[in-house]
């Protein structure tokens, strides 16, 4: 439903970071990518979602796919609007704006009434319901990524991608986060999950692929992944 094939960016016309990148996302599943920092992963998030204009770079070859349509150069909210949402790295939240606020936000490319989708956020996250009047900025770390995570949730995405989500959390709130991503995927949203966290992430993803300089360089079951001695020793140590 969302694949990659052979995709190269480059930043400011110079700096080639992606290098003939391909990827694969199977409908209903959850998708685990891996890599140390500068491997590559937000620049490819960044290119899949239109906002690699933003940050001065460009698809050089290569495309996009979702279900089946070329979105290689669709900007943004188009492509929130065909079924992709995504969470930024940083949970970049409005800070002044309240919790409720934050998720009206979310669903300003959607057309229908926005009183279900936040009806369904706050079911899925008690406490947002508890805090929905209180200042984003207010909120604690993991609140606020579970806010980053129900304002993408607003548009009703099909594929939804999350990078590192579990970045700077405690272990209490990491786990709260991957049982809320299997949920959200039980629920019928496939998953594209960017994480350092290896452990996490390959404990609930099916399939998993591992970025080094902007290429992919292993692309296996994840199941396999746990297994794999190099992934052990590069990644399962800092889980
Ligand atoms: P991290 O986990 O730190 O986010 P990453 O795997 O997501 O790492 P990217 O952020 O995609 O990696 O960065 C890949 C490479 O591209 C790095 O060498 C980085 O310095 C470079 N890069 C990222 N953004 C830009 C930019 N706007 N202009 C120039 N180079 C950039």
């Amino acid at each position: 439903m969302l694949s990659v094939s052979n995709l190269e960016v480059v930043y400011n016309d110079v700096i080639l970071v992606l290098r003939g990148v391909s990827l694969e996302v199977r409908e209903g599943s959850i998708v685990a990518l891996l890599g140390a920092n500068g491997a590559g992963k937000t620049t490819l998030l960044r290119a899949m979602t239109g906002l690699l204009d933003v940050h001065d770079g460009k698809v050089t070859k290569g495309q996009v796919t979702l279900n089946g349509q070329n979105v290689t150069s669709w900007d943004a909210p188009k492509i929130v609007a065909a079924g992709l949402g995504q969470v930024l790295e940083g949970r970049r939240v409005f800070s002044e704006f309240t919790v409720e606020e934050n998720l009206r936000v979310g669903g300003h490319t959607r057309s229908g009434g926005l009183a279900e989708p936040i009806e369904q956020v706050y079911e899925l996250f008690p406490v947002l319901k508890e805090r929905r009047r209180r200042t984003a900025g207010y909120l604690s770390g993991g609140e606020q990524q579970m806010l980053a995570i129900g304002r993408a949730l607003i548009a009703q995405p099909q594929v939804l991608l999350l990078d590192e989500p579990s970045l700077g959390l405690a272990p209490k709130i990491v786990q709260q986060i991957k049982e809320i991503v299997v949920e959200i995927n039980q629920r019928g949203t496939t998953v594209l999950l960017v994480e350092q966290n290896a452990t996490m992430a390959l404990s609930i993803a099916q399939h998993g692929f591992v970025m080094e300089h902007g290429k992919i360089v292993m692309d296996k079951p994840a199941a396999e992944l746990l297994e794999d001695d190099d992934i052990r020793d590069f990644y399962l140590g800092r889980g």
